[in-house]
């Protein structure tokens, strides 16, 4: 499949003003895949004057024919599954089983169920006073900004633009500069199916360069950014400004709780399913394994035993089940942390390092690793993002909930128990956006997607998501109401 690596603006696919170019590497062998144009701030700037102009249009589209656009893109998406999902798999390292059946199917229902939306989102009217009609109307933001990082790149273009787009909103999108090629070839689909030029601008670059720009945009309203706190933090400087609406997806360290009355080889499956899937990279990661102490020892047998037969491998060969990691500099961040629980008094149960095997030597892998720590311990504290568990025990439902909650971040965590009321008090207790019971790390596009505290505001997702992409307006109208004179004279 040839790739497009030029920024994508006005519905045309353009060189850099400055003519910067970054080197795109494949992480299974180190290999430069691609060198795209990158976008700096003037690049930012041709961008979001587009989507302005573009923007009386398409919000005044009929709200139908909006979602008929995005309902062709699902289709499109579906119909380019394989050429996608090898595209993925080559750039970020998923293994190219769950690329094809997670990262290309959720991408193209995200893109269908927001083309259904688009004309379900209703205002409403207020049963005021007599003598006057008061209604809401919703309408959209205007251009929105949004950034995403390189975890799930694919699978982001629908999360972010699919809800922006069907309420009316035009959009600059920055992928990360890790991993733009899949969102590169979203556009050349989004041209293909017929959506107007400048609704949506593709502008791949650094984050302090084309991501800054857009998060300090005077013409951007809405700046809606996936990716670590720290960087949320300097986002939600940047876009004092202007005053723009602010959403943010940020990290986690999500508590997997194993209760004793769990259903153990459930709960062994799942667990490493939550933590392992997309070689940890996921800000919902189950990456803290909570067990409670009379199941810790069955437990932990099994999840090392599982751990240590996961295949690791070549993304594209179908019997891999994981890749690598998405860049050296992230290998190696993980591996560090390894050292960190050393120097705190943990213990490193299994991996930990890079495996031995030669045919994987010039790749950035690292073997799934599970360490025994301390709730207070920095593995235990710190979002790693990686293929990297802790595991601590508890003693009963108190100390297990305040483990649980004993982090900065808030974004997902999960339950085992056999126990109804015990499932849905524990789940009641978890202060965080999303919660699992017996199962970990469900997504839906209906489902509100998104993190209190440490881990963000505002929801992806679902009716939620409209709402985040759109403006309240009350209108009121004077029907037969005598005013009163308000200056007598
Ligand atoms: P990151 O914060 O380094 O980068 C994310 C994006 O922001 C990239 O596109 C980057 O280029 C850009 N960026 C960097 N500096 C910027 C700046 N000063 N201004 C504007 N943009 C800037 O994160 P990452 O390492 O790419 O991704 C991993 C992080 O993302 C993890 O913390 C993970 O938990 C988080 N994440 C959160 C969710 C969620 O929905 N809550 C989903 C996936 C990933």
């Amino acid at each position: 499949m040839t790739v497009e690596t030029r920024l994508f603006i006005g519905g045309e696919f353009v060189d850099a003003a400055a003519g910067g170019r970054i080197a795109v590497v494949n992480p299974h062998d180190g290999s430069e895949l691609a060198s795209i144009a990158e976008a700096r701030a003037e690049d930012v700037d041709r961008a979001v004057e587009a989507a302005a102009a573009a923007f009386p249009g398409w919000s005044a589209t009929p709200a139908m024919e909006r979602g008929r656009l995005l309902l062709k893109l699902a289709d499109a998406i579906e119909a380019d599954t394989d050429g996608l999902a090898r595209l993925e798999s080559t750039d970020t390292g998923h293994p190219l089983r769950d690329s094809r059946a997670l990262d290309v199917p959720r991408t193209a229902v995200t893109f269908r169920y927001f083309g259904g939306m688009a004309d379900k989102v209703q205002g409403s009217v207020v049963p005021v006073e007599k003598g006057f009609l008061n209604y809401v109307m919703r309408e959209p933001v205007g251009v929105v900004g949004q950034i995403v990082p390189w975890n799930f790149p694919l699978m982001f273009t629908s999360w972010k633009m699919g809800p922006a787009l069907a309420a009316g909103n035009t959009v600059v999108l920055k992928p990360s500069e890790l991993t733009p090629l899949s969102t590169l070839r979203v556009a050349e689909l989004m041209r293909k199916v017929g959506f107007p030029p400048g609704v949506v601008n593709i502008v791949p670059g650094y984050g302090d360069k084309a991501g800054q720009r857009i998060a300090e945009h005077p013409g951007i309203h809405k700046v809606a950014f996936t990716g670590s706190t720290a960087t949320g933090r300097k986002v939600v400087r940047a876009s004092a400004g202007n005053l723009k609406r602010v959403q943010l997806e940020l990290g986690g360290k999500g508590a997997n709780i194993v209760f004793d009355d769990a259903n153990i080889p459930a709960a062994v499956g799942g667990s490493a399913f939550a933590i392992f899937h997309n070689q940890g990279q996921a800000c919902i990661a189950g990456s803290r394994l909570l067990l409670h102490d009379k199941i810790a020892d069955e437990f932990l047998d099994r999840f090392l035993k599982l751990t240590r037969s996961i295949k690791l491998g070549d993304p594209l060969d179908a019997a891999t089940e994981m890749g690598p990691l998405t860049s050296a500099m992230h290998r190696d961040r993980v591996v560090a942390f390894c050292k960190v629980a050393r120097d705190e008094g943990g213990e490193v149960l299994t991996g930990g390092r890079p495996p031995e095997r030669g045919d994987l030597a010039r790749g950035f892998y690292v073997e799934p690793t599970v360490v025994r720590a301390k709730p207070a311990d920095r593995v235990s504290q710190e979002e790693v993002f990686g293929p990297f568990v802790t595991v601590t025990t508890f003693r009963d439902e108190d100390e297990a909930v305040a483990l649980a909650n004993g982090t900065v971040y808030g974004l997902g965590g999960g339950l085992w128990t056999e126990n109804l009321a015990r499932a849905h008090r524990v789940a009641r207790a978890f202060v965080s956006g999303m919660v699992w019971i017996n199962s970990y790390k469900r997504v839906n596009p209906g489902s509100p997607f998104g993190g209190v505290r440490g881990s963000g505001y505002g929801r992806e997702m679902g009716f939620e998501a409209m709402h985040d992409y759109t403006e309240a307006k009350s209108v009121w109208v004077n029907v037969d109401a005598k005013l009163p004179p308000f200056y007598p004279r």
